[in-house]
């Protein structure tokens, strides 16, 4: 069975999303409009700037429908700001920044500090296909997880305090999480091409 993915296409890095969903086995389509928004199967939301998408969402009209196939089940993976977009809570977002919700989660918005904007890392990730539980992590302005709800499952946190490379602060934090067809990472996978958390969001969105 083919599913259709569409990826939010407001601002962000589309095309590598688009580019990975079809490597993972979806069709792949852009979603700008309610009714492109009512035909998807699941959703990705990319990385850029959640306070952007978040203005455009509104400007599109897309906001209520989304939220409101949020609430009914829809399966949606979000990336980077695409994670900021899905928490139910943020810390650091502007005044009037509002997020779509639906994952229990409060995340910290460009919680990685001025000093490491972007760094990468190898992590274990729990629940990928294949037998290599490691993923190779690029960061990017990134949120982190700071508290997890009850129905929330930890994929992935950076690794401990004292591992090479790892900027102190960031050491131990959460960084995927999912809780039923809800999939959020911190970190951009749609640019290393390693399609395997492409590939576990389509199983979830298959169901
Ligand atoms: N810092 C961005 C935000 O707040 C997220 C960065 C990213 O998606 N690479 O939305």
């Amino acid at each position: 069975m083919t599913i259709t993915i569409g990826v939010l296409a407001l601002q962000g890095d589309v095309r590598e999303h688009l580019a990975a969903l079809e490597a993972a086995g979806a069709r792949a389509v852009t979603v700008r409009r309610p009714e492109e928004l009512a035909r998807v199967d699941g959703l990705v939301l990319p990385g850029g700037e959640s306070t952007t998408i978040d203005k455009l969402l509104r400007v599109f009209e897309l906001d209520e429908p989304l939220r409101d196939r949020v609430a009914a089940g829809l399966p949606v993976y979000g990336s980077c700001a695409g994670m900021i977009l899905l928490a139910d809570r943020i810390l650091a977002g502007t005044a009037d920044q509002r997020t779509v919700g639906g994952l229990d989660v409060t995340v910290r918005r460009n919680a990685f500090g001025r000093q490491v904007d972007s760094f990468e890392t190898d992590l274990p990730f729990a629940g990928l296909p294949g037998d290599d539980p490691t993923v190779h992590a690029v960061f990017i302005r990134a949120p982190w997880v700071e508290e997890t709800g009850p129905g929330v499952e930890v994929l992935a946190r950076i690794p401990d305090a004292g591992t090479p490379g790892i900027p102190e602060p960031a050491a131990g934090r959460i960084v995927a999480v999912q809780q039923g067809s809800l999939l959020a990472t911190s970190f951009h996978p749609e640019i290393s091409g390693d399609t395997r958390v492409h590939e576990l969001f389509v199983e979830i969105a298959k169901g």
